[in-house]
């Protein structure tokens, strides 16, 4: 990333403490920290901090062992590096910087998963100060994704695609889930940067949405749920399509054309102005009517940027209002415990509705959102 983007953030980032009276921002090694940054520093036991005060240069705290490499990421951004040696007590220097800001007592947003180690050694070294979190400033920006960040996402999106391209060729049946995930693993980090998840939900377990790949054996009749992601520059995909091995029982077949449906008007619900329940509703109500309202037991999305879960969720309860460039997933699914289920997920840009009158039939530019993940939502039939 160039300086003015991240320049551009920064400044963003301002305008937002400044209308949510917020002195400084703190955070530590996070997405947070890489949205402000361009850069993602190791996760450690040492200190690694930037502080951006509302007016003034940031200061970026970090282990001196960690320095160069920070500068060397940083670049030209305008940023104070300042090295703490191993025996500097890092919490001080925070404290020293906010002082000699003339910020020590004001109200401090601090990283949302920063460790708590360091929160109470900081809340202990400034007294005077209030604190909030970061997403207070950083999440409105970090909601609705620049056009680089939508490049980012669709990147990311055809490279999961072109592992869901190759599930036709794995082999399913006599195999145990985990060895079916050990391959996919394999294939998201071929094109990936890492491997963020892998499930793999054969027979029963297709029915358990948050499923462990394990021994189970896929057997001729199996449904199969497939949900994986990685992180490519920065970037999370996350899709999932369902497959059956052989032939599958007619009651699921039934069950995965009523998802199909309902998956289909979610991403067609989800245009600029309409609250982010409304996506979850417009999904809802087709299973529900279809008799599986009880076997649709979570929200139907989540934003997806720099981290795999982020705002906005598409949940009911969730009235804000869906913005051009919000970026989340679509992923109703039904479970009947015990026998089988089925999920369908496509990441989903927000589009306003000026941009759609012009767009073809094709599925992936049909009413709705852009859809970022392109492969078919037919149910998947591979050889028993
Ligand atoms: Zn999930
Ligand atoms: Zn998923
Ligand atoms: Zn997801």
């Amino acid at each position: 990333m160039s300086t003015s983007p991240r320049a551009e953030r920064l400044a963003r980032a301002r305008k937002e403490m400044a209308d949510r009276g917020v002195e400084a921002v703190l955070v530590g090694p996070s997405a947070d920290f890489r949205y402000l940054t361009g850069y993602l520093p190791p996760g450690l036991e040492r200190l690694t901090m930037l502080v951006v005060p509302a007016e003034g240069t940031p200061r970026l705290l970090v282990p001196a062992l960690e320095a160069p490499l920070a500068s060397e990421h940083l670049g030209d951004l305008e940023v104070d590096v300042l090295a703490w040696e191993e025996t500097d007590d890092p919490v001080a220097l925070v404290r020293d910087a906010l002082e000699s800001a003339g910020i020590a007592r004001g109200r401090l947003a601090v990283g949302d998963q920063l460790w708590s180690v360091f929160l109470l050694r900081l809340q202990e070294a400034l007294p005077g100060a209030s604190f909030t979190v970061a997403s207070t400033v950083t999440r409105s920006l970090r909601m609705v994704k620049d056009a680089a960040e939508i490049q980012a996402l669709a990147r990311v999106a055809a490279a999961i695609d072109s592992v869901i391209d190759g599930l036709a060729d794995l082999r399913w049946a006599g195999r145990s889930e985990r060895e079916v995930a050990r391959d996919l693993d394999a294939a998201i980090r071929a094109t990936h940067d890492e491997t963020l998840f892998v499930i793999v939900g054969s027979g029963p377990n297709s029915a358990s949405p948050h499923h462990v790949p394990g021994d189970r054996v896929i057997r001729p009749g199996d449904p199969v749920v497939v949900d994986i992601g990685g992180r490519l520059d920065g970037y999370g995909s996350d899709t999932t399509r369902t497959l059956v091995v052989g032939e599958p029982p007619a009651e699921f077949i039934e069950l995965y054309e009523v998802l199909q449906r309902a998956q289909r008007a979610g991403c067609e619900a989800s245009v600029q102005g309409v609250p982010a329940e409304a996506v979850d509703a417009a999904c809802r109500q087709l299973i529900a009517a279809a008799g599986h309202g009880e076997h649709f037991i979570h929200r139907t999305g989540h934003g997806i940027g720099l981290e795999e879960h982020e705002d906005p969720y598409i949940v009911a309860g969730n009235t804000e209002r869906l913005v051009e460039g919000m970026a989340f997933s679509v992923e109703p699914g039904i479970y009947r415990q015990g026998r089988f289920g089925a999920r369908i997920e496509d990441i989903v840009v927000c589009t306003a509705p000026a941009g759609l009158a012009g767009s073809s039939a094709a599925p992936e530019s049909a009413p709705g959102a852009r859809r970022l993940n392109r492969t078919s939502r037919d149910l998947r039939v591979v050889p028993g």
